[in-house]
């Protein structure tokens, strides 16, 4: 038998091999092998079983190793990635490979991890402890046996004891009075349901009749609901009938910190098996998450975008929360969008899916509007919540000071007042985002990249927010050596400054990446948030997503104006988006709440229709202007990048690869190619950025072009000095 293989390369190929005689496992698609390649050995999934090869049989080469007893990819699984591959334009190899938990990536089998626990033998049972006087250690343990009468970890020994027996233990098993067993770990799962259902209300039972109805095959629910109406709600309820039809259910999120408050929400819920895969897992977690899910063990996985490859073989519902968010498209390698390729899974795989937001993609809404998605809509918010009311702060007139305008600061000192919380988002962390010489026009800049550096006052540093790099803060101008240097604009980090010096008495927590480093820091200010009353909470984005802050009714948005001034055609929407989601943090539950947004541009026609008019109306009149402009949705893009570590270099290779593209254009009018022009910011990490956009009005000859074109550029140049890679529907152009 001859089988092709998908090797672990960035070649754009597949290879046949022999199948030797004797395997350890018989050989079926979706199954691991190591492979000789090259002089290496190297990992591969089966992906066709062949009778004849291409090549003469002679030089085909036999597989090493069958690594798995079962394949890695189910079926529905694997015609996803193959799919994803060919629209993604990326070698399978690499999609394969980026599918698996790092774990299964090494040309090496694999086990779970278990744990080993103890327990009492017959002999052990007959020991009076009493006569242990002279072993004291060996006698307490025994004691505990005794009574506990179940087994027990070292760690549950340990902190039942309170000191460390392990030796004493082992002792305790050569004298078979105790013996140690293995025991694989399990998923979490909760005991008994804590929270009972809520009784729906007209929009939320509309919603959940609508998926039921249409559950049963493919359909793609978009649920658009603003903030606080009850989508978890109705997910709840609609993943309650999926199990009780014992299917699994795979839910997608955009942040690891949405993971703790969704899964505790689910165990207040659910008595069923649960994962959480996000990349804060250690390999052996990952590992074990993905296992549990294969062998239906976990029935409810939670996770962000990769865990959208998580094979799950009585898959019955996928469920894809803040399908807006930026998070689901990876930005780097293998391109994709794991909102896409979900929707390609379920649809594969013959099962709904649910898209939820409270702020949906353009993409989203128009596909909605041409029926391709079944539009459902929760307008009011669930409970008693009100729907915040939205007040526009001019600072041309109230000049703020760090930020904070006087009438803001008279609003946030009555809200706190009346024992309520405030929440102020700035989407800047650090002190200062500019540093300069008061005498001459220098400004500390980054030496790898086209940008300033921003000052970390507390820590006493610069730092680039593109490469990471950081340096001390200079005492003088380099230029001039003034000793006047000042720090221009507002972070995150002076505005807390500056309020704890307005509010000296309040409690104020920033959430930033500066503040939420550290695994489970985040969860933590979390939990301390929902606790806490009159206090000011401030971060960045991270305080944009979806997360529940019960007492807060104040919200302020200190700066949003240079949203309205990018050179990315997305980024009206991204501010709508910001807007409203941040502005939805307010009153929920039974607290009225406010919103104040601080602007230079307070008539700027976006602005107006967000407050006036509100999301959905802002989405109709922008996507009309896309239309208008042929701008995406109504058109579609890929945009080829390259950088190069010489200036110049890489809008040179664009422009080589745009010249043997018109060949391949010649006959081809619906496919156009814009650029090469410079990155917007063309150097970044000692890189040197260009790109070229592909644009075309419809996908089939889009992608036929690019198939062609990628095997010219596979040829083509590529080294230690120059790299580039495709990205098909590119979400930013950065
Ligand atoms: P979303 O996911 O849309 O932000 P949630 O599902 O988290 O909304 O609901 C917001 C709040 O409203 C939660 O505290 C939730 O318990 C409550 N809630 C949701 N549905 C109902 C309902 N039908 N009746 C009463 N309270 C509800
Ligand atoms: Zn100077
Ligand atoms: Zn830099």
């Amino acid at each position: 038998m001859i089988v092709q293989i998908a090797v672990f390369t960035p070649l754009r190929k597949v290879f046949d091999y022999l199948v030797p005689q004797h395997t350890l496992y018989p050989l079926s698609i979706g199954m691991r092998v190591a492979v000789p390649f090259g002089r290496q050995k190297q990992v591969g999934i089966v992906i066709r079983l062949l009778k004849t090869s291409d090549i003469a049989i002679n030089k085909l080469k036999p597989v090493d190793k069958v690594l798995d007893d079962r394949p890695v990819f189910d079926n529905t699984l694997l015609e996803v990635l193959l799919w994803a591959s060919e629209y993604y334009h990326h070698p399978i190899g690499e999609v394969l490979q980026t599918a698996l938990p790092a774990s299964l990536r090494q040309p090496k089998g694999w086990k779970i991890a278990s744990q080993k626990y103890w327990s009492l033998t017959a002999l052990g049972q007959t020991i009076d402890p009493q006569k242990l006087t002279h072993a004291p250690r060996q006698k307490a343990l025994l004691q505990l046996f005794q009574t506990e009468k179940q087994l027990l970890s070292d760690t549950q020994i340990t902190a039942l004891l309170g000191t460390n027996l392990r030796s004493v233990l082992h002792t305790l098993e050569k004298k078979q009075w105790l013996k140690s067993i293995e025991k694989t770990i399990h998923p979490e799962s909760s005991t008994a349901i804590s929270q009972a259902e809520l009784t729906l209300n007209r929009e939320q039972q509309q919603a959940l009749q609508g998926i039921i109805e249409n559950g049963q095959q493919f359909q793609v629910f978009l649920l658009e609901g603003i903030t606080g109406s009850g989508k978890t709600e109705v997910y709840l309820q609609v993943i309650k009938k999926v199990l009780q039809q014992q299917r699994q259910v795979l839910v997608l999120v955009p942040e690891i910190g949405l993971t703790p408050q969704l899964l505790s929400r689910f165990q207040q819920r659910f008595t069923e098996y649960i994962v959480t895969l996000h990349s804060a897992l250690t390999d052996r977690q990952r590992l074990q998450g993905w296992y549990f899910a294969r062998e239906n063990k976990a029935q409810i996985v939670i996770g962000t975008r990769s865990a959208v490859f998580t094979p799950m073989p009585q898959l019955g519902l996928i469920i894809l929360d803040e399908e807006h968010d930026l998070s689901f498209k990876q930005q780097d390698n293998f391109r994709y969008s794991a909102r896409d390729l979900a929707v390609i899974r379920a649809s594969k795989a013959n099962i709904p899916i649910i898209l939820g937001s409270a702020t949906p993609s353009f993409e989203s809404i128009y596909n909605a509007e041409t029926g391709r998605y079944q539009r459902l809509f929760l307008s009011q918010r669930a409970g008693n919540a009100k729907k915040p009311r939205i007040d526009i702060l001019d600072i041309r007139s109230a000049k703020p000071k760090s930020g904070l305008s006087d009438p803001l600061l008279q609003l946030i000192a009555q809200h706190l007042e009346a024992k309520q919380q405030v929440l102020l988002f700035q989407n800047r962390r650090g002190y200062a985002p500019v540093l300069m010489c008061d005498k001459c026009t220098w400004m500390a800049h980054c030496q790898h990249c086209d940008a300033r550096m921003t000052l970390h006052q507390k820590h006493h540093y610069l730092s680039c927010h593109h490469c990471g790099a950081s340096i001390s803060i200079p005492e003088q101008c380099p230029d001039c050596q003034s000793t006047g240097l000042l720090m221009l604009g507002v972070g995150t980090e002076r505005l807390e400054e500056s309020l704890q010096a307005h509010f000296p008495s309040t409690d104020i927590i920033r959430i930033d990446r500066d503040t939420t480093k550290a695994r489970g820091e985040l969860e933590q200010v979390l939990k301390q948030v929902e606790k806490g009353q009159q206090q000011i909470l401030l971060g960045t984005q991270m305080l944009a997503k979806g997360h529940h802050f019960p007492n807060v009714t104040l919200v302020a948005l200190i700066d949003i104006d240079q949203g309205f001034f990018s050179v990315d055609f997305r980024a009206t929407e991204r501010t709508a988006q910001l807007i409203t989601q941040v502005a939805g943090r307010a009153g929920r539950e039974d607290k009225a709440g406010q919103v104040v947004i601080q602007t230079a541009q307070p008539h700027h026609p976006l602005l107006e229709t967000i407050v006036q008019k509100g999301y959905s109306v802002f989405v109709q009149q922008a996507l009309e202007e896309r239309r208008l402009l042929a701008l995406p949705p109504y058109c579609y893009y890929a945009l080829l990048r390259a950088e190069a570590t010489q200036e110049g270099d890489a809008l040179k290779f664009l422009q080589q690869q745009r010249n043997q593209a018109k060949k391949l254009l010649l006959q081809q009018t619906s496919v156009q190619l814009l650029g090469p022009v410079s990155a917007p910011m063309e150097k970044r990490a000692n890189w040197y950025r260009a790109q070229l956009l592909v644009q075309a009005s419809q996908r089939t000859p889009l992608h036929r072009f690019l198939a062609q074109w990628m095997v010219l550029l596979q040829q083509g140049y590529r080294s230690a000095k120059l790299r580039w890679s495709l990205d098909v529907d590119p979400m930013d152009m950065l």
